[in-house]
């Protein structure tokens, strides 16, 4: 039989659903919800129109690390790009894992981390956070090392919660894991703290970054930043070309003219204010602390809020299950999306 060829340990795996996108508002996946300017645009079409197609790109996505490097102020050999950091987090965990050995997670956290420690043989280990969606941080270190993990990864800011670990609290959690260390700041640019400065300091740690939250979902183009000894261990893994030459030449672009991502962060930080404003005078509703591009909130019946909520084509993210069933997580619209939005919640 064919199936006598496949993995055993993935046979209840299922793939990625990434569900409708023609809902007329999309809330549900940390978008950001300006396009860019037409005049950018313009000059992105130029850009494409003289790329050279019967070629492979740059291996290695150099011109885009070096840009990178300048924006998040690092130095450019120690940035890898990716298709997406998606693929950074896949890279690490084949990277590091043999067969059966652990990687600890906060639960919940984004559900990559999970998913690539099995693609990879490996064994997630959830840590629960707390009812207020807190980490007790030292039980987090105790279990890593009790479970003799090889792999720590935790968003900061936390998707979904939108919580953020305290830089005191990573540098504990860096210090006292005797593991790899993966601060994902995919939020980086809506939070404003780093622990990027670091990644010379331990040997451990690994930072991931994106561009998918600030404008540039469609291109998929995502970075990790440490040191020279791990950056060197990664290569190994990382397939060669990963980034296409489209989304090289548009990251540059762009990384040239950062005003770009800055005036778009600013936007959403306006919208998410408003919004957040607007939610907190609505009777019944538990917000948490929203430090991303989304918020989270608990609402008296999540099934019946999103029944409704799509019933006049407004997609949030919802949980089936977990501590999570009650809440949506909605993604910062523009002021006119953020209407809707309210109009319809209750
Ligand atoms: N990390 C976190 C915490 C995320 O929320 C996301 C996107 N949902 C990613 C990584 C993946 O981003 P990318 O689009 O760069 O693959």
């Amino acid at each position: 039989m064919i199936q006598d060829f496949f993995r055993k340990d993935l046979s209840d795996f299922e793939s990625y659903n990434a569900g409708k996108t023609d809902y007329k508002v999309r809330l549900n996946a940390n978008e950001s919800f300006d396009n860019l300017g037409e005049a950018v645009r313009r000059e992105i079409g130029k850009v494409i129109e003289n790329s050279i197609y019967n070629r492979y790109p740059d291996a290695d996505a150099l011109e885009v690390c070096e840009l990178y490097s300048l924006y998040a102020n690092v130095n450019k050999t120690n940035v890898m790009a990716g298709n997406g950091s998606d693929e950074c987090i896949q890279i690490i965990a084949h990277t590091f894992l043999n067969t059966g050995e652990k990687v600890a997670m906060q639960s919940p956290d984004f559900s990559m981390y999970g998913l690539y420690t099995k693609v990879a043989g490996g064994i997630p280990i959830e840590f629960p956070l707390s009812d207020e969606l807190e980490l007790d941080v030292q039980g987090f270190i105790s279990m890593a090392n009790r479970e003799k993990v090889k792999i720590v990864f935790l968003s900061n800011p936390n998707n979904p919660t939108g919580n953020i670990i305290k830089r005191e609290d990573i540098i504990s959690i860096i210090e006292g894991c005797k593991c790899i260390v993966v601060i994902d700041e995919a939020y980086f640019e809506f939070y404003g703290q780093s622990i990027l400065d670091k990644i010379d300091t331990y040997d451990n740690l690994i930072v991931l970054r994106t561009c998918s939250k600030i404008g540039l979902a469609a291109i998929r183009i995502g970075f990790m930043i440490t040191n020279n000894v791990l950056m060197l261990e990664l290569k190994k893994v990382k397939p060669p070309y990963n980034v296409n030459a489209i989304t090289q030449s548009i990251t540059s672009v762009i990384l040239k003219n950062p005003e770009i991502i800055n005036n778009n962060v600013k936007n959403i930080i306006v919208e998410r204010s408003y919004l957040w404003e607007k939610l907190s005078n609505i009777d019944g509703l538990r917000l948490y602390k929203a430090e991303a591009n989304f918020i989270l909130v608990e609402v008296p019946n999540a099934i019946k809020v999103k029944k409704r909520l799509i019933e006049e084509s407004i997609n949030v993210r919802s949980f089936s299950t977990g501590p999570l069933k009650n809440c949506l997580r909605i993604t910062i619209g523009s002021r006119q999306e953020n209407d809707s939005l309210l109009t319809n919640l209750i």
